[in-house]
């Protein structure tokens, strides 16, 4: 005689690394310069650096699957390309990151003069401002204007006009500049990061430095998850960036080794996971079958 046991609550569950997670690619910003195609080949390649490491099946493309991977171009890939126009490249070595850092330095250097220059001329501006208003005045007071004077006075006042027009227009452009050197130096340090080196402070608008920013991300919200990518330099930086995030998309989190495919930010060049990315793949999947 059987006893029946509640088995239906004793079935082994489920585990992480059991079903292949899958995934489809999304939208992908054409300026990225990367087809739809490309990209789902660079995440095939991110999801076997996984895939051989724990010997299963752990990621699919499929049209349907579970996480969206989208590339966004904001500001941050559109810095990237800016500074790409203009330095021929983009690339984090060493001895790019050194010719990087003397270009801004003159860049910023050029910077300050004209802002420097702009504060002397808003100075004898506003002197030439209480000047005119003086004389205005005390004509006024002196009892009438002559017309000699009315026409010396609205030609003063028209010059005055005219400065002004062109005093804004330089602030607009240097604050315009003050943008960019500040989205240059993110960039820099975001260089400098990948490289290990010591993150240098800018300051040219007085507004604190936005800390790194984020290459890319994986969200779960309300039962949608998605892979964000947002920057990267060169096919390589792509596909580890990718690896980071479908890492996550399994269930992975951050490990403390710096070479990690795992460490918070995708400092390094190697696509092979690092001992401690293994420790956590087994441990969230157990060892190879
Ligand atoms: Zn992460």
């Amino acid at each position: 005689m059987a006893v029946v046991l509640l088995a239906g609550y004793y079935l082994p569950s489920e585990g992480p690394c059991s079903e292949p997670v899958t995934y489809r690619i999304g939208s992908v910003d054409a300026r990225f310069g990367l087809t739809p195609e490309e990209v789902a080949e660079a995440a095939e390649q991110a999801a076997s650096v996984w895939e051989g490491a724990s010997g299963r099946d752990l990621f699919r493309e499929d049209d349907s699957g579970a996480v969206e991977i989208n590339l966004v171009y904001d500001y941050r890939q559109a810095t990237a390309d800016r500074l790409r126009d203009i330095t021929g490249k983009i690339e984090n070595t060493r001895s790019y990151y050194e010719s990087l850092r003397l270009w801004f330095a003159t860049r910023e250097a050029e910077f300050r003069q004209r802002r420097d220059a702009l504060m002397q001329d808003i100075d004898v501006y506003h002197e030439r401002v209480r000047d005119f208003d003086a004389r205005y005045e005390s004509a006024s007071r002196s009892g009438g204007i002559t017309e000699d004077l009315y026409r010396n006075l609205t030609e003063s006042r028209e010059g005055l006009d005219e400065e002004r027009d062109s005093l804004q227009s330089r602030k607009d452009e240097l604050d315009g500049e003050a943008l960019t050197l500040n989205d240059l130096v993110m960039l820099i340090n975001q260089i400098a990061q990948s490289l290990n080196l010591e993150v240098v402070n800018y300051q040219t608008t007085g507004k604190p430095l936005k800390e790194e920013f984020q290459e890319g991300c994986f969200e779960k919200k309300n039962g949608f998850q998605s892979i964000t990518v947002y920057y990267f330099c060169g096919r390589d930086h792509l596909v580890r960036l990718l690896a980071h995030e479908l890492g996550h998309a399994l269930g992975l989190g951050h490990v403390d080794n710096p070479d990690a495919l795992m460490y918070r930010i995708n400092r390094s060049g190697s696509l092979d996971p690092a001992p401690e990315d293994l420790a956590a793949l087994n441990a969230l999947c157990g060892g190879k079958e």
